[in-house]
């Protein structure tokens, strides 16, 4: 039997419309658009409204500090990296980072990704110029072409139907790789035993034998890995075209209540967190888990209209604000936030993004991040959830699961020299998978020291 949802329900999923929508896409070709829109409302949903829930109640559990996400990804998929190769070694790294912060926190980890769906950008300016040439700017492959040329600029909505087929390929093999054994606890336990073998690594020693010993003292007791060969894996993008977003919308026929479908967790981004904005509106409407980015000049005011809006009543797991204040920020900025919204009462989900409050420009020219600035945040957001007694909830990185230089140091240390070898994000730079590695083992020596 399907229920269906009350007409006002309906009439509201269409209300975004009437208020200011930050960050959209001047689209040439209104009856274009309409029509790739028409399309993409008869595919098939990407995600399960039960499997949603499901997250839901695990980011209610990291909220009390029974549970920690791990969220990491790109901070743009593109069309072209969405292979297999590419897919498989960001699973794999994010997997093996779960393993070392679950022995660290002696907590479950959730896993989830920043795949699926993450193709589309906020941009600080609509347009680009270089030399003179003024071109639309790159808003992500859901969007329009990364090269400089006014054909690849435009904005192409047949490039939104790309954007959900990429996204349902990608789930997919999520999916295969993750319930299929390439997620057996001793395999990922073996490639980490590769990386700590790394003299380079060799600081990690003790916490990689303490691990290695605990897998044998698992062995001997008689623990099933065979059951331990699946896990559950999320996808995550912002949700940041509302065209793409509320087509993707569909009612629940368990229970009439709109989910949205394009991935389980959507977050809203600091540029487009508006309280009257379109944004807060229509992902106010879905019962998804929800997150939205908080930066430095977030004040606690905000922080609780925010929970009015995306979570009147008090849900727990499904409010995560991910907090990005900026290494020589969070421990300043971030306390008065926490302390505001702990009074409020209703629950939420703290996580930490390391990566957007601290990028800079190298002096060549490359948009960089320090990898121990970045996890210089990490210890002050901890630091300040511990001084409260407030629970630090999760990671949010921006991480590839292959060997580029885009962010500089880490033990096998990235140097200005070397951004140029390997500098193929289009966006944000990525941790690659080493310092990836690294931000695990140093977060599981903290976690296991408090
Ligand atoms: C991002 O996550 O890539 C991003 C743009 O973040 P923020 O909204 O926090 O700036
Ligand atoms: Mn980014």
């Amino acid at each position: 039997m399907s229920i269906e949802a009350p007409a006002e329900v309906l009439a509201g999923l269409d209300h975004w419309r009437q208020l200011p929508a930050a960050q959209q896409p001047t689209w040439p070709d209104r009856s274009a658009l309409d029509a790739v829109l028409a399309e993409l409302r008869e595919r098939p949903p990407l995600v399960f409204a039960g499997e949603a829930d499901a997250l839901r109640a695990k980011l209610a559990a990291a909220g009390r500090g029974e549970a920690f996400l791990l969220q990491g990804g790109d901070c743009a998929e593109t069309f072209k990296e969405s292979t297999a190769d590419h897919i498989r070694n960001k699973i794999r790294t994010i997997l093996q980072m779960a393993a070392v912060l679950t022995y660290g926190a002696s907590l479950p980890v959730i896993k989830m990704g920043r795949m699926a769906g993450q193709y589309a950008k906020p941009r600080s300016s609509d347009v680009e110029t270089r030399d003179g040439v003024s071109l639309p700017a790159y808003r992500g492959d859901a969007v329009n072409g990364h090269p400089f040329t006014a054909a690849d600029r435009a904005p192409d909505p047949q490039r939104l139907l790309g954007a959900y087929t990429r996204s349902a390929s990608t789930i997919n093999l999520i999916r295969a790789f993750t319930n299929g054994g390439y997620a057996d606890l001793r395999l990922v336990h073996d490639w980490n035993r590769g990386f700590t073998s790394n003299p380079a690594y060799a600081r990690y020693e003790v916490l990689a034998a303490e691990i290695d010993r605990a897998m044998r003292f698992m062995a001997a007791c008689g623990v099933d890995f065979d059951a331990l060969r699946t896990v559950d894996f999320y996808s995550s993008h912002e949700a940041l075209l509302l065209d793409y977003e509320s087509a993707m919308t569909r009612i629940d026929s368990r229970s009439g209540i709109p989910y949205n479908t394009s991935a389980h967790f959507l977050w809203i981004g600091e540029r487009t967190r508006q309280l009257d904005g379109a944004h807060v509106d229509l992902l106010s409407r879905v019962h998804n888990p929800l997150g939205v980015k908080l930066g430095p000049t977030t004040t606690g005011e905000d922080a609780v209209r925010l929970m009015d809006k995306l979570n009147p009543d008090g849900e727990p797991g499904r409010l995560t604000f991910v907090t990005r204040m900026g290494a020589r920020t969070v421990r300043e900025a971030l306390p008065a936030l926490v302390e505001r919204v702990t009074s409020d009462g209703r629950p939420v989900t703290w996580v930490c993004d390391p990566m957007h409050g601290n990028t800079i420009t190298s002096p060549s020219g490359y948009k960089t991040r320090e990898f121990a600035t970045v996890l210089d945040e990490v210890h002050g957001f901890f630091e300040v959830h511990q001084a409260l007694g407030t629970v630090p909830g999760g990671l949010h990185v921006e991480l590839t699961g292959d060997d580029v230089t885009e962010v500089l140091g880490g033990s096998e240390k990235v140097d200005e020299a070397s951004l140029a070898r390997r500098y193929e994000t289009l966006v944000d730079p990525r941790l690659n998978h080493q310092q990836s590695l690294e931000m695990a083992f140093d977060v599981a020596e903290m976690l296991r020291a408090h």
